[in-house]
């Protein structure tokens, strides 16, 4: 087993601080991957009752659960006959309708042998960029958790197209985790975690047992080739683990293949990829800002605002505005990029984009005779500016989607 550089939280010896860890947790997230819950034959009913005796039992420890579960469409695919996942959207949406029925009825049946109530919750991306719904989803969630009901979370495939999806399970997770404070994130997938190669094509491949930082090295180990219904593949659940680190919440990546897998986890087994949580990670704001909100827009900087942003803690001013790109609103965000093209922030603005036009290279003293008001000095405060070094380089790309 390869384990990595362990630079954060602790000096404890690797053993030591997972056992200390788990005896932590108060509240999990676990996510479980299209390729774990369906086989040729549909929904795996085997392993939907190993979990859901799993989570029981983690719960008889005081441990409140929370499932982020895929599968919807992979068991929509099976009921309905269709021998590849289809490409039109509205197929997939289609697909995820039908599908989503059987895998929540699957969970209640599962959950039912021990009298556990479950929920269905089906979020879209609105849900948790939109701070009002990310309140309100947060306090369901918690009701639901203090009446000792398990949520059971999957992306509301039915009513999102690719443009304002989540992207993919993973992600969701993590911003759930996040969004639910919870101490752990559980991915499970269909191999036994992070290899430092792609063990379906190399024998020789090792599992890495600990990860301190996600670095390029371990993006690399990342095996990019998604599996058969799944989503992301090895990459966006890395990637969710790296958010969630700067969130300072660790996660184990793991296999929901393998029978008993979370009681192993939670009996102390060293078993699949721990991403160790970082000591001086994000407040909880600016971690929503840097991977919640998606981007609607642009703007391009000179290298005078570049240097206040990057290394002098500064706001973003009109003056240093060279481009506007994107059509945004007041509290929306946006990505700061210099003027050869470097992605180095993401804020949410004060001013829209049609108005940042208008006052664009100006002093801060000319705003109001510009515009004919002025709501603030700055275009993006520093409080509200995560840099993209601070996010290690996982601000999402801009897709302009209005
Ligand atoms: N929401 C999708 C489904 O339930 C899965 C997305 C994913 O696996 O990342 O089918």
């Amino acid at each position: 087993m390869v384990k990595d550089t362990m630079q954060t939280l602790t000096q404890q010896p690797f053993e030591d601080y997972r056992a200390s860890l788990l005896t932590r947790v108060k509240r999990l997230v676990v996510k479980v991957g299209s390729g774990v819950l369906t086989g040729p034959q549909g929904l795996n009913l085997s392993v939907i009752n190993d979990l859901s005796t799993c989570i029981f039992e983690i719960k008889q420890k005081g441990i409140q659960v929370i499932l982020v579960s895929s599968g919807a469409i992979a068991s929509g695919l099976k009921k309905l006959r269709f021998t590849c996942k289809p490409k039109t959207v509205s197929e997939k949406q289609a697909l995820a309708a039908v599908g989503q029925a059987s895998l929540i009825m699957a969970y209640e049946r599962a959950f039912g042998r021990f009298g556990q109530k479950v929920a269905q919750v089906l979020l879209t991306r609105d849900d948790l960029t939109n701070r009002r719904r990310y309140l309100n989803a947060r306090n369901t969630l918690i009701t639901l958790l203090s009446l000792d009901i398990v949520p059971i979370i999957n992306e509301n495939d039915t009513v999102v197209v690719d443009e304002i999806k989540f992207g993919d399970n993973d992600n969701l997770s993590a911003l759930v985790t996040n969004m639910m404070d919870a101490d752990l994130l559980v991915n499970l997938t269909d191999i036994d975690g992070l290899f430092d190669k792609d063990p379906r094509t190399n024998p020789d491949a090792e599992l890495v047992g600990v990860v301190g930082k996600v670095d390029q090295r371990i993006r690399n180990f990342a095996s990019v080739i998604p599996g058969f219904l799944g989503t992301g593949g090895m990459s966006s659940k890395i990637k969710a683990a790296q958010k969630l680190s700067l969130a300072g919440i660790p996660t184990i990546i793991a296999n929901g293949l393998r029978k008993g897998i979370l009681k192993e986890i939670f009996d102390g087994k060293e078993v699949g990829t721990l991403f160790l949580p970082r000591a001086n990670g994000l407040c909880k704001r600016k971690h929503w800002i840097a991977f919640t909100k998606s981007p609607k827009g642009e703007i391009i900087v000179d290298q005078g605002a570049e240097r206040a942003i990057v290394s002098n803690g500064k706001s973003l001013l009109p003056s240093g505005i060279i481009e506007v790109r994107g059509k945004f609103g007041v509290g929306d965000s946006v990505v700061i990029t210099s003027e050869y093209g470097k992605n180095i922030a993401i804020g949410l603005v004060n001013y829209q984009a049609s108005d940042i036009q208008r006052i664009k290279g100006m002093r801060t003293n000319q705003i109001k005779a510009t515009l004919g008001f002025k709501y603030h000095d700055e275009v993006i405060h520093r409080d509200n500016l995560v840099l993209t070094s601070e996010a290690e380089e996982g601000i999402e790309e801009c897709h302009f989607s209005n």
